[in-house]
C-alpha cells in the first residue's frame, strides 16, 4: 500500500481529525493557533508517534504561492500561516509526487484547487458545496431552480438569468 502524505492546519487538529496510516506535515506556526487543550494534546501526540512533522515550505514553494494568490485574489483573505502551508503542499508534493491538504479555509481550497491538489474539511461542508446556482427574473427577481428550463419569466415575460448563491 502506498503511503499517504497530508498536509494539516488547526482546523484538522480543532476538528479532531483521524491521522489512520497518513504521514502528516504543518508548519511550526500552526501551534500557536491550538489554544485549546485537546487539540494541542492531538499534536504532541502525533509528533511522539513519528506521524507529524513540522517543516518550513521550500522558498520557490513560497513565491509560486505568492504569484497565484496574486492572480486569483486570494491574497488579502490569506494569514502568512496560511500561506506557508500552502507552500508546504507544494514541497511536499514535489517530494512525494502527491499530497492532500486538511483545511476548512475557504480561501486556502480556492488555491488548491487552482492547483489541483486535493483538499478536504474536517468541520465544514468544503468550498464545493458553499455555492448553488438559481435563476433570477430581470424583471420581477423571482427565483427559479437551476433546471427551469425557458429563458423568459412566466409572470412578467422578462429574461432569466443564473446567479450563484452562497447555502451556508
Ligand atoms: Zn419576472
Amino acid at each position: 500500500m502506498t503511503k499517504k502524505y497530508q498536509v494539516l492546519d488547526a482546523s484538522a487538529f480543532i476538528g479532531e481529525f483521524s491521522a489512520e496510516d497518513a504521514l502528516n506535515y504543518t508548519v511550526p506556526e500552526v501551534s500557536e493557533e491550538l489554544k485549546d487543550f485537546k487539540s494541542r494534546f492531538l499534536m504532541e501526540s502525533l509528533i511522539k508517534a513519528g506521524k507529524l512533522l513540522m517543516e518550513e515550505p521550500d522558498e520557490e514553494d513560497l513565491q509560486e504561492v505568492e504569484s497565484t494568490i496574486k492572480s486569483s485574489g486570494d491574497n488579502l483573505r490569506l494569514s502568512s500561516t496560511d500561506k506557508k502551508l500552502l507552500g508546504l503542499a507544494l514541497t511536499i508534493k514535489k517530494r512525494y509526487g502527491k499530497v492532500k491538504v486538511i483545511t476548512d479555509d475557504y480561501s486556502m481550497q480556492n488555491v488548491l484547487k487552482i492547483w489541483k491538489i486535493p483538499f478536504k474539511s474536517i468541520l465544514t461542508p468544503g468550498i464545493q458545496e458553499i455555492f448553488t446556482w438559481k435563476k433570477i427574473c430581470q424583471g420581477c427577481k423571482k427565483e427559479f431552480p437551476e433546471t427551469y428550463p425557458d429563458a423568459e419569466c412566466d409572470i412578467c415575460g422578462s429574461k432569466i438569468y443564473k446567479k450563484r448563491f452562497k447555502s451556508v
